[in-house]
């Protein structure tokens, strides 16, 4: 969250009846606290950080958000943008929500290969689009996530290492800005601002369509396999890592590792693009580095959208406090540092997962996009899941930053989209040396920081 440059704030100095008029003119309507609606407008993915804004302004179209953001700029209002509701920054107390949750419609031009995609739609939502032409978006892997906040933070998923992020197949926007204008931009239309986009958007206004190129990816080769995690195999489970990344370009294999009855495990989830040669390459990876028979193993062909599927029970709207870094590699000793957390986790819910965010990532210069550290090859991920109440939220923090710590010396930097404690996390270290050309465009799209609920980059 940034400081104003302007004095933003005090919904309630606003008269009631300027309230009703504006809703009274928008496809969707204004929310306050009386509406019966208002509870669940407010709920978010972290039950842990439910806030009550003043007003959630619900948009169900373009010019809607225009007249929203040209609402609140009139009267000095302190704004948050909320889409899928999986970061801090979607509500606050006492301020005013933009919220996109009512537009959400996809269409995808299959003759172009490009889906046209309204700024609050849910990666659910873009995923079940797409399938039913057998193509899709590089993105996340919760499907509740928002495909705004994940696009405009870089967005990685099981695709990445053939494919890149979410930026790299992002075309083209349309954007509300600061002003309430509506702009298109491109690398051919106001190219500067689609460059900030791509990483670091959220500061620059609020946008309205995302153009991405798509992939075709029908049914790929996927499921879980699960071994102990202990100090004997984290070197054999370093190494089928290493030889994944480095040497079979059709095959990502995503990590996570949990203690549910007090023995560390990896859970290994591959994903092959072609379901034979998938099979093959995860069968030679395992050969080659001469894996010990799995504790389970449910391998094989799905349609990929069923893959994409799996964390809405698994990563369910919880309390939680995460964290997450990029790292260069994931070596023996990074892997006996997981064991001696999931060892000293609090609760049985506390996790670490490990996702290759580069290959393709890692050959794209980090000046070409906002998006910095491209050099990094994966994103560990820890979340702290925990029942309700302040001690053992308390306790989820501490475990949280004491992994933070132990793992400082093999982090290569933030990734902004996760940001459960920003404090060690100073934006310098999420945008190196792309800061200074975020900071001037900050100062020609959003002098005042009317924007600043986010991971903020001040003009
Ligand atoms: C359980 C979980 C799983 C995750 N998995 C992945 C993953 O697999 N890959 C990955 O890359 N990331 C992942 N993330 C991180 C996620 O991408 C970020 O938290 C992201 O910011 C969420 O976007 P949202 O739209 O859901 O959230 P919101 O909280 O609604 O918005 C996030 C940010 O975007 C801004 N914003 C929202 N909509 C717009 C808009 N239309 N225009 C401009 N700004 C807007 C908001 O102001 C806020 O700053 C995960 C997070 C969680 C909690």
């Amino acid at each position: 969250m940034g400081p104003k440059t302007k004095a933003y704030g005090g919904a309630s100095a606003v008269a009631k009846e300027e309230w009703d008029a504006l809703s009274a003119k928008l496809c969707g309507r204004v929310l306050c606290e009386k509406d019966a609606a208002y509870e669940e407008a407010r709920l978010q993915w972290n039950l842990d950080r439910l806030k009550r804004p003043s007003y959630v302004i619900r948009c169900e179209s373009v010019s809607d958000v225009e007249m929203a953001v040209k609402f609140c700029r009139e009267h000095s209002l302190d704004v948050t943008v909320a889409s899928g509701r999986h970061s801090p920054f979607c509500f606050m107390d006492e301020t005013v929500a933009i919220d996109l949750e009512g537009l959400h419609g996809i269409h995808v031009d299959t003759e172009k290969r490009i889906a046209h995609v309204q700024g609050g739609a849910r990666l659910k939502q873009l995923d079940r689009e797409c399938a039913l032409y057998g193509l899709h978006v590089v993105a996340g892997i919760n499907p509740s996530t928002g495909v705004a906040g994940l696009t405009l933070g870089g967005g990685c998923g099981y695709l990445s290492p053939m494919w890149g992020l979410t930026i790299d197949s992002f075309i083209s926007a349309q954007l509300v800005t600061a002003e309430g204008d509506i702009v298109e931009c491109s690398d051919e239309q106001h190219p500067d601002l689609m460059w900030a986009l791509r990483g670091s958007g959220w500061n620059y206004g609020i946008v309205t369509r995302f153009d991405f190129f798509l992939r075709p990816v029908t049914t790929v080769f996927t499921g879980m396999a699960q071994w102990p995690l202990t100090h004997k195999t984290s070197s054999i489970l370093a190494e089928v890592v290493r030889l994944g990344y480095d040497e079979y370009p059709e095959l990502s294999l995503s990590l996570s590792f949990a203690n549910p009855e007090g023995q560390p495990v990896a859970i290994i989830q591959p994903c092959g693009l072609d379901p034979d040669k998938g099979a093959k390459d995860w069968e030679s990876v395992k050969a080659r580095v001469g894996l010990p028979p799995p504790l389970m193993e449910d391998v094989g062909p799905r349609p990929y959208v069923e893959l994409q599927g799996m964390m809405e029970t698994l990563q369910p709207p919880s309390h939680c406090y995460e964290k997450g870094w990029l790292m260069k590699d994931f070596t023996p000793a990074v892997a006996d540092k997981v064991i001696d957390a999931l060892t000293e986790r609090p609760f049985p819910g506390c996790t670490l997962g490990l996702a290759p965010f580069g290959k393709v990532a890692n050959t794209v210069p980090d000046e070409a996009t906002a998006f910095f550290n491209r050099s990094s090859r994966f994103w560990l991920l820890v979340l702290a899941f925990f029942e309700e109440g302040a001690d053992n939220r308390q306790r989820a923090i501490d475990w949280t930053k004491q992994v933070r710590s132990a793992f400082a010396e093999y982090s290569t930097g933030s990734y902004v989209s996760i940001v459960g404690g920003m404090e060690d996390d100073p934006i310098e270290s999420v945008y190196g040396g792309n800061l200074q050309r975020l900071k001037d465009l900050k100062r020609a799209w959003d002098p005042t920081n009317f924007f600043h609920n986010n991971r903020n980059v001040m003009p």
